[in-house]
């Protein structure tokens, strides 16, 4: 008889409601993706690299032109130097990088800590490796770490703890302030740290992201996990990277080549080429998806839903609780693409245990202003 190795996963909600979308002709905002392109530039690489041949295998840690741009941008960005040789390894998506780094970490028996609401990559992660999630909800309404349930949460098996800063679904930051008192909590203990930050670059209102690669202290033990999908609006690219000091980048390799062995050669060409060619895009991404956020938040000002504005990512949560209260946030979603034409996540899906009286959907603004404008005539039809 067949025993399910990950009995409780099923396709994921982006799948599904992508799909719901799909068949019911409603705008989709639901899984995160622009619905405009990357930068003309950027494709055109692509073009001229395949067609000039570079079409085999690269390196197994990745081209090296793009780990040195990458150490580049750290530097740009955070004021610190990555070796690009022994700490960056470019992966093919953020997904591939979280997957390897907990076969390194974890063991039968260990234990990862969550925040919830998480991505749902991680625990499957965990599990396939024989460790055990030990989710720890972030505290409402600003999803804020909870120090003291945090703290409580560690035992003598805790190996890992994942952060998510821009967070999704909420769009909140850690601050500088968090990321010191994680690393007193886990100081003298042997637990790791993946920083999933894969919106690092959409972060509003002149703040600046707390990355872990600029803390000194986490970073010796962290693996820290970026996408280029996001940064250059190409999601379906599948290419990202993984920053961690030398022994920890070994430790994560020795898993990559062999569940992946190396990304796509003439995409980490064509990356390479315009990072270097343009390397203000990155700067220039707050503003772009600012303007967005505040476009469809305005747009949504008369509507029933009530909402605080997203500090970061490309996602709006929005609380339908005037609308429906009678309906959990699943049915909600569903009935929002069937009836009014607009598809959103639910965001219980991303909790172990959901607050029964959470009322939120996630809503991805990452897309034209003509689409943000009919989707938002519709949810004010709500
Ligand atoms: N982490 C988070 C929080 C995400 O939202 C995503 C988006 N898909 C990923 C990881 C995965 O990124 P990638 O598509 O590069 O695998
Ligand atoms: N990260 C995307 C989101 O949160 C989904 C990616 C996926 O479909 N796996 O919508």
């Amino acid at each position: 008889m067949l025993v399910s190795k990950l009995p409780n996963v099923g396709t994921t909600i982006f799948t599904r409601m992508s799909q719901l979308a799909l068949e019911t002709g409603a705008i989709n905002l639901s899984q995160g993706f622009p619905d405009f392109d990357g930068p003309q530039a950027l494709r055109e690489a692509v073009a001229r690299h395949v067609m000039q041949g570079r079409n085999q295998y690269c390196p197994m840690t990745g081209l090296p032109a793009l780990r040195q741009q990458v150490a580049a941008k750290i530097v740009r960005s955070y004021g610190v130097q990555r070796d690009a040789d022994s700490e960056i390894t470019i992966t093919p998506g953020a997904t591939e990088a979280i997957f390897c780094a907990v076969q390194a970490m974890i063991r039968p028996g260990d234990e990862a800590i969550v925040l919830d609401p998480c991505y749902d990559s991680y625990e499957p992660s965990v599990e396939l490796a024989g460790g055990r999630c030990v989710h720890v909800p972030l505290a409402l309404p600003d999803f804020a770490v909870d120090w003291q349930r945090l703290a409580d949460a560690i035992t003598p098996r805790t190996r890992l703890i994942f952060l998510n800063s821009p967070h999704n679904p909420s769009g909140a930051l850690l601050t500088r302030v968090d990321l010191d008192r994680l690393a007193e909590l886990i100081r003298g203990r042997d637990i790791h740290v993946i920083s999933d930050e894969v919106y690092e670059h959409l972060i509003f209102d002149g703040q600046r992201h707390a990355s872990v690669l600029a803390h000194e202290e986490l970073y010796q033990r962290a693996f820290v996990v970026s996408s280029f999908g996001k940064t250059y609006h190409v999601t379906g690219w599948k290419t990202g990277y993984v920053v961690a000091p030398p022994a920890l980048t070994a430790e994560l390799r020795k898993i990559h080549q062999y569940v992946n062995f190396c990304g796509v050669t003439p995409l980490q060409f064509a990356l390479a080429d315009f990072m270097a060619a343009c390397p203000e895009h990155v700067e220039e991404l707050p503003a772009f998806y600012q303007a967005k956020r505040d476009l469809f938040c305005d747009l949504l000002a008369d509507s029933n839903f009530t909402f605080s504005r997203a500090p970061g990512t490309y996602f709006q949560l929005a609380d339908y609780s005037a609308i429906r209260p009678d309906l959990d946030d699943v049915a909600m979603a569903e009935w929002l693409t069937r009836e009014h034409g607009v598809a959103a996540i639910p965001v219980s899906v991303f909790y172990q245990s959901a607050p029964k009286d959470m009322r939120l959907v996630r809503l991805c603004f990452a897309k034209r202003e003509e689409t943000l404008r009919q989707a938002a005539e519709k949810l004010c039809a709500v």
